[in-house]
């Protein structure tokens, strides 16, 4: 089991707000810097190394915590923002079971969107003085080691759109994978940090009341390759629950994506032509898709609709909704400033008639 190394637990060290005798020792006191990031890494740049773009340590994430703070090591944590957008203020709150209240460790003016960073917990190698949430301070330490199943963190923000991401509950751990075999092209840095919005996006939708809904209270058939009804509870479940997808793109032929088990890819001009509202063909793709990592294949209207009916013209529909809402975490091409090698094409690349 980890261990990490904070300064922790001496119930003793817990003391009130009031310091009316006036001596307190100011020394030791932790007051969070507010800081921006300048050091710590731009993932996702174009300059990515192989190793670490398709290293699930170095940039795996769970939809469900895309802006996260997780211990890394005995005496560090590591700050990881998926999300292709900057987040201002951004505070750090720690928990430990044995102590009642939570704890301000870190704060963060700005932390930049898709960055990285590792960094050392305080107060180490002394006694020192957190600030709790009401003002109250906590002198904890010197140096103790705790495991890691006792301590939790927890990340605020006043940003709407980390209101938007604490609604997320599909916990899938996404992943990049090369591929570069058969119908599997290379996953290039750019597709990757296209898929971290579209994938912000998909899975603010799969988790939303309106989408669970819509699903739940089709009036359509919705069967499975048997031509059975689904236990729709226990397929949005499974949607909700998906626990890996290895993003890669999609090269072949004539195929609009791949996907299966944990592999998901579409093509590389759909990653980015997601973000255009009136166009339903790559949420089409992606919805099909993702349909056949949890288990449906052509013969179920989870993959292709049959007379128009099936989950497609569901996914269509919210979130064509959800877009004129602006209920949706991103509405355009967050990159929309770099230059698009695809634009010129998207009139050719659209064919309904592809496989996928
Ligand atoms: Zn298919």
């Amino acid at each position: 089991m980890k261990k990490i190394a904070l300064a922790l637990i001496s119930v003793l060290g817990l003391i009130g707000c009031s310091h009316e005798d006036g001596v307190e020792d100011q020394k030791n006191i932790y007051y969070p810097p507010n800081y921006v990031l300048t050091y710590g890494e731009k993932m996702f740049t174009d300059f990515e190394k192989d190793t670490i773009l398709y290293s699930d340590s170095a940039r795996g994430y769970n939809c469900h915590e895309m802006l996260r703070y997780k211990p890394h090591d005995a005496t560090h944590y590591r700050l990881f923002n998926a999300v292709p957008h900057d987040f201002r203020d951004v505070s750090i709150y720690c928990k430990v079971d044995t102590i009642e209240k939570e704890f301000m460790i870190a704060h963060f003016d700005l932390v930049p969107q898709h960055h990285c960073m590792v960094g050392t917990y305080p107060g180490l190698d002394k006694k020192t003085t957190f600030t709790t949430m009401n003002g109250q301070r906590i002198e904890l330490g010197p140096f103790h080691q705790v495991e890691t199943e006792h301590v939790s963190f927890r990340v605020t923000c006043p940003d709407p759109l980390f209101f938007m991401l604490q609604k997320i509950r599909q916990v899938t751990r996404i992943k990049f994978s090369r591929y570069g075999k058969g119908n599997w092209g290379v996953l290039t840095p750019r597709d990757a940090r296209y898929y971290t919005f579209a994938f912000t996006n998909m899975a603010y939708l799969y988790s939303s009341k309106r989408f669970e809904k819509a699903f739940k209270n089709y009036e359509g058939n919705l069967y499975d390759n048997n031509k059975n009804p689904i236990d729709r509870n226990k397929v949005y479940e499974s949607m909700i629950n998906k626990k890996l997808l290895n993003l890669g793109v999609v090269t072949g032929s004539g195929i609009g994506g791949l996907g299966g088990g944990a592999a998901f890819g579409v093509r590389s001009e759909y990653i980015t032509k997601y973000a255009e509202s009136n166009n339903n063909w790559p949420l089409e793709v992606y919805g099909h898709e993702f349909s056949h990592t949890i288990g449906f294949g052509h013969s179920s209207n989870l993959t292709y609709a049959n007379e128009s009916k099936g989950l497609v013209p569901i996914l269509q529909k919210v979130y064509t909704e959800m877009y004129a809402d602006k209920d949706l975490p991103f509405i355009g091409d967050p990159f929309a400033v770099e230059a698009d090698p695809f634009i010129e094409k998207k009139n050719s690349i659209i064919n309904i008639n592809m496989e996928i």
